[in-house]
């Protein structure tokens, strides 16, 4: 097993969540908000994130992917839609990590078909040396070199998601 290094631990991703939390709250006040998880690495990030806001949270989930191993194939595929219907609501898309920017590309594409009121997307983490597609992201958590990054919901080989920090392997 490779040496996984400490980015950013437990203490410092509470802290910023909590900051995102209240942003999050003066910006929807009084509004509930559908929170569009993208499934498998989003997980934590949207319960840490959802358990601080006092707004009613609606949990939804989709999974795309576009990643093999430590390599973006560029090709984004649907693996699990929404089930209810998004048309006029207000969906926060919940991501782990922004790349390349093509999945959330291919997503506000697909949601639009939808009739949401208002999309917005939030990520616990951003890659902006890797972008390909600029995108407007609304709430960042923390901003990345381009290293491999893992746990808090990131895998590698579907595995270390449950690291309770975000690591980087050489
Ligand atoms: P994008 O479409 O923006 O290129 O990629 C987004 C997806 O790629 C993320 O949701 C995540 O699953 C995966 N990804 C991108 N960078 C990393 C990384 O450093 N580590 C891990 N584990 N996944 C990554």
């Amino acid at each position: 097993m490779e040496e996984i290094n400490v980015l950013i631990n437990k203490a410092r991703l509470e802290k910023r969540i909590d900051e995102m939390a209240r942003e999050i709250e003066r910006d929807y006040e009084g509004k509930d908000i559908v929170f569009l998880g993208i499934l498998k690495g989003s997980v934590p990030f949207m319960w840490e994130l959802a358990k601080r806001l006092k707004n009613n949270v609606i949990f939804e989930f989709i999974e795309v992917s576009s990643y093999k191993g430590t390599e973006s194939t560029g090709k984004i595929t649907l693996h699990k839609d929404i089930k209810d219907s998004i048309e006029g609501k207000d969906v926060l898309i919940i991501e782990d990590i922004v790349d390349t920017g093509r999945t959330l590309d291919f997503l506000l594409e697909h949601l639009k078909q939808k009739n949401p009121n208002s999309v917005k997307i939030a990520t616990l983490l951003s890659k902006p040396s890797r972008r390909v597609i600029e995108l407007n992201v609304d709430y960042i958590g923390f901003k990345v070199e381009d290293k491999f990054v893992v746990g808090y919901g990131l895998d590698y080989d579907q595995k270390l998601r449950n690291l309770p920090y975000i690591g980087y392997i050489e």
